[in-house]
């Protein structure tokens, strides 16, 4: 797809979310959890004076059959219950927003029509339902999407499933359509609502529609809320293992509620041009067709919709810019998933699965060409080979090094000496020039555990002090502070 670069997965797939929960239930099963949520949870208390790194947390829950109440104690507590949020509303965080009259009908179903390609996703423009969602899912079905205006709902005493039908009948006209049989359907109020802190107390999170709801338009709350968990996952559990300082947590909202405010303003928009109204920030032709606008704001949010795009400002904590030449690609952004060589067989292989997120950080040498970099090469290891603490092996980092152009017989011999880490090749020089790197000076990325850019630096004497001082600012037990030049 034109906005899906960077990625294996350039392509889009429709599979309904009970599918996807029970992939995600299996992949966790492989790991040896069972997900099973027999309890409800019914009150929390904080404990004030208890600090951060001590149990500040009793939560009371309660069991959904025999209604025996256990009290947990914890550091840490997630709200990752929904739209209704129990542990929002208990924490006092304001849901701010609002919620219009209109009302959206989703239908799934095994169907007959005389829409031409079917088995696809597309829109058809409605004189009365608005900007109709056709999905062709998984297991041989179709969902149709629309607008279900206050003036139609007059129609209705019931909403029931025959009117679900009749309408969705009526808004793929002049297109035939029969429902062989009804899998799901379901009628509700959009709105856009985002609560006003993801992170309170210093041990309570918010996660998924329990901080966000909004509409469907873009298919976007599901996806939300995983990039909510991704971000938070990496920082929770080196914050556990006490391997990163509790500050780290802080950044969670820093870092989602831009995002989230993102995705809602798109999302205000999307959902008025589906019930055929212009944005209502629109300053442009007021007789423009809602239809064609739409279209245009979708492209405009393809690559944050697909996650691509999605950016998280320079900061001077763990997104942090130092030098904006070095390279095209920049702390804060999505490191692109370029195209590699192992050493040996040379076998294909891609940078982010050589770099998946198991709480782990990735220094990532760009060495460029080895012919040209070698003196700044021996220069950036020489300084590391001082700072002990970078190399202390509990630390959550790994070490990648990235040849342009095409191995030799192996990186020691090219080198004269032992290589930074796991070595792979840029044949074709296509991931520095992704990047922007130069090959004949190179570059050293740090590559956060979810696959963001952390900083950048050139490859010299000084870089391995910048990074020393990077993960000083949030991993314990480094920072020696020893070479190199200020961040
Ligand atoms: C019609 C429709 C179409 C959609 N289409 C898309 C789409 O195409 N793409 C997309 O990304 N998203 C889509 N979404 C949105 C998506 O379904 C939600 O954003 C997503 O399910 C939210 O996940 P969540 O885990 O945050 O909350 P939920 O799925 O609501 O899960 C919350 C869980 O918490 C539990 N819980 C609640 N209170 C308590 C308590 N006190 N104690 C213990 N447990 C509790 C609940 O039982 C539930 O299991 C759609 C939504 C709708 C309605």
């Amino acid at each position: 797809m034109e906005h899906m670069k960077d990625s294996k997965w350039d392509f889009a797939l429709v599979l309904r979310q009970k599918y996807q929960e029970e992939i995600f239930r299996e992949a966790l099963r492989r790991e040896g959890v069972e997900l099973d949520a027999p309890y409800a949870l019914t009150d929390i208390k904080v404990l004030e004076k208890v600090d951060v790194s001590g149990y500040k947390i009793i939560a009371t829950i309660e069991h959904g059959e025999t209604k025996v109440k256990s009290l947990v104690k914890c550091r840490y507590l997630i709200g990752a219950d929904g739209g209704k949020s129990f542990v929002r509303r208990a924490m006092n965080i304001p849901f701010e927003g609002s919620s219009s009259e209109d009302k959206w009908v989703r239908i799934d179903g095994v169907i007959e029509t005389d829409l031409p390609k079917p088995r696809t996703y597309c829109a058809i423009e409605s004189p009365s339902h608005g900007n109709v969602l056709w999905a062709a899912l998984d297991h041989g079905a179709t969902r149709i999407g629309f607008a279900f205006t206050a003036e139609r709902q007059k129609a209705y005493e019931e909403f029931n499933e025959e009117a679900a039908v009749k309408e969705a009948i009526a808004s793929v006209k002049p297109f035939s359509l029969k429902f062989k049989q009804v899998d799901w359907w379901t009628i509700y109020v959009v709105g856009q609502r985002i609560a006003r802190s993801f992170f309170v107390n210093d041990c309570v999170f918010l996660a998924g529609d329990a901080c966000h709801t909004h509409s469907s338009g873009a298919a976007q709350g599901m996806n939300t809320g995983m990039h909510d968990a991704v971000n938070l996952g990496w920082k929770l559990s080196l914050v556990l293992q006490g391997l990163a300082k509790p500050d780290l947590l802080h950044t969670y909202e820093a870092e989602r509620l831009p995002n989230v405010q993102k995705l809602i303003n798109y999302d205000k928009d999307i959902s008025r041009l589906m019930t055929m109204q212009l944005p209502e920030s629109w300053t442009g032709d007021p007789n423009a067709d809602p239809n064609e606008i739409l279209g245009k704001v979708m492209a405009e949010a393809a690559t944050f919709s697909s996650g691509l795009g999605i950016y998280y400002e320079s900061d001077t904590y763990l997104n942090i810019q130092q030098s904006e030449d070095i390279s095209m690609v920049q702390p804060g952004q999505r490191a692109p998933d370029v195209v590699l060589q192992k050493p040996a067989t040379f076998e294909g292989t891609r940078l982010q699965a050589e770099t998946p997120n198991t709480a782990l950080f990735y220094i990532v040498v760009f060495a460029g060409d080895v012919a040209m970099t070698k003196p700044s090469l021996a220069s950036f290891t020489e300084f590391l080979s001082t700072l002990s603490s970078l190399h202390d092996p509990t630390l959550p980092i790994q070490k990648l090094s990235i040849f342009a152009g095409p191995g030799g017989p192996s990186a020691y011999e090219t080198l004269g000496d032992m290589p930074f880490g796991r070595v792979f090749y840029d044949e074709d020089h296509s991931a520095h020039q992704r990047y922007g790197i130069s090959v004949e000076k190179g570059a050293v990325f740090v590559l956060r555990p979810d696959g963001w850019v952390g900083t950048v630096v050139g490859l010299d004497g000084s870089a391995a002090g910048k990074l020393d001082r990077y993960f000083g600012k949030f991993l314990n037990g480094v920072g020696s502070g020893k070479g190199g030049a200020k961040l």
